[in-house]
């Protein structure tokens, strides 16, 4: 089939790997000039398993004070109708899950399982070299920590995620960069849990997608998706471009293509940031992934630097919150005080988590026709892409599913 994608991040770049390895005749636009210059340019780095980072699902580890002076979600003057309403829902699932695994949840930790064996058979076959560290701990700082992550444990246990609680000595050897002084009640260890550059995997399966003789169109901004027939409308172009279907990859960006086709999807922007900083001392910062679950924050080695993310916030803002930047700051020295240089090197990042009030991505065929989606994955993009890309091309030729897909069907939010 020939087979056009709107957007480049990282969902676009593993589906445009994914449809090119099975044949297909693939046709990549993006408005900008490179891929992941958007949502996946320097995202947290964690992968499986998803449902650890903080956000990615209303409940398990999104704080259940979300609002308030220190609380991590802010939301902006400019809050929409849709905002709000995106807000009610996630509260009302967030309540659901704080008791137990919703379906939703399990799917996520699924689908996270599968993309994370994908990742790392793609990486493994095409000799990808990017940076990379196993091993998750979450922190348990206090005994309200330990039971916010109660019913993650549960859902982890139950879809064969191997997890210890570990005490606080254990978790000092597991991570022996932590301050000796961070108060500590225990923690949990995944030890096949990963942590990656996503920015620099996604340039690297763009090259092999390329070598496949999928095609980037760079500097191209989609205006319309067409049905009648099927295609894209390029800005500046006379008329559409035909295609046999378009998937769309195009993250917080999607809603003015999705309108007119008549699907709305309640996706909201939830804007979050991340610092990456330098090493100072090695064996004073983390060796892999911790998750601050008192603060909503991941702290992960990638390479030479660490990375620390954070922050929500809903409603059209131009710059991150303050306390959001002073939050990781804060964390960050608490955590592993002189791992980090401050000085030079420094890189701070702004992105939007494009979130379904489930946070379970829009994955399969639209209802329109000859359109399929791929987006919607909120904070958990990185995690979930080379599955999510791997599931679609399995859809698109008529596979038989690897995993049940219902709880990504676009067609729940109908
Ligand atoms: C602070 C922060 C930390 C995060 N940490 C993690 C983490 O640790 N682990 C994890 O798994 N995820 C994490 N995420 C989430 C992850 O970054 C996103 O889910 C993921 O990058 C989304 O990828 P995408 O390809 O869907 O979107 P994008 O990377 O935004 O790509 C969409 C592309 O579509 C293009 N586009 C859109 N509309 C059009 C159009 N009309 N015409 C042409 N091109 C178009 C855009 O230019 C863009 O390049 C984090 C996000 C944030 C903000």
């Amino acid at each position: 089939m020939k087979i056009a994608i709107v957007g480049a991040g990282i969902v676009g770049v593993t589906t445009a790997y994914e449809l090119a390895a099975d044949g297909h005749a693939v046709t990549v636009f993006d408005r900008h000039n490179a891929a992941a210059t958007q949502d996946s340019f320097a995202t947290g780095g964690l992968l499986a398993p998803a449902a650890a980072i903080p956000w990615a699902l209303p409940g398990p580890l999104a704080p259940t004070r979300w609002l308030g002076r220190q609380a991590p979600m802010r939301l902006g003057r400019q809050l929409t109708l849709s905002d709000l309403s995106w807000l009610r829902q996630w509260r009302r699932a967030a309540a659901r899950a704080a008791h137990s695994p919703q379906p939703a949840g399990l799917a996520l930790l699924q689908l996270a399982r599968y993309s994370q064996a994908r990742l790392l058979n793609l990486a493994q076959q095409l000799d990808l070299p990017f940076e990379h560290s196993t091993s998750t701990l979450l922190l348990l700082r206090s005994a309200h920590d330990a039971e916010a992550a109660a019913p993650l444990l549960k859902a982890l246990r139950e879809t064969g995620h191997t997890t210890f609680e570990v005490d606080a000595d254990t978790a000092r050897r597991i991570e022996p960069g932590l301050s000796p002084t961070l108060p500590l009640a225990g923690a949990l260890h995944l030890p096949e849990g990963l942590a990656g550059n996503c920015r620099q995997f996604a340039l690297l399966l763009r090259q092999a997608a390329q070598r496949l003789g999928a095609d980037f169109q760079w500097g191209t901004a989609v205006e319309r998706v067409c049905t009648t027939p099927t295609g894209v409308q390029i800005r500046g172009e006379a008329s559409p471009r035909p295609f046999d279907a378009v998937v769309l990859c195009a993250g917080a960006q999607a809603a003015p293509l999705l309108r007119p086709l008549g699907l709305r999807l309640p996706l909201a922007a939830l804007y979050g940031s991340t610092l990456s900083a330098p090493l100072r001392e090695a064996l004073h910062a983390p060796q892999s992934v911790v998750v601050d679950i008192a603060s909503g924050s991941t702290i992960a080695r990638l390479g030479q630097r660490v990375r620390i993310a954070g922050g929500a916030e809903l409603g059209r803002t131009q710059e991150a919150h303050p306390h959001t930047l002073h939050t990781l700051y804060r964390v960050l020295g608490e955590c592993f005080p002189g791992g980090v240089t401050h000085t030079s090197g420094e890189q701070v990042w702004r992105g939007a988590r494009a979130m379904l009030p489930d946070g379970a991505p829009a994955l399969g065929p639209s209802g329109a026709p000859g359109v399929w989606l791929n987006l919607g994955h909120g904070a958990s993009g990185w995690a979930l892409a080379c599955g999510s890309a791997r599931l679609l091309a399995g859809q698109l030729a008529q596979r038989p599913p690897e995993l049940p897909t219902d709880a990504w069907a676009p067609q729940r939010w109908k």
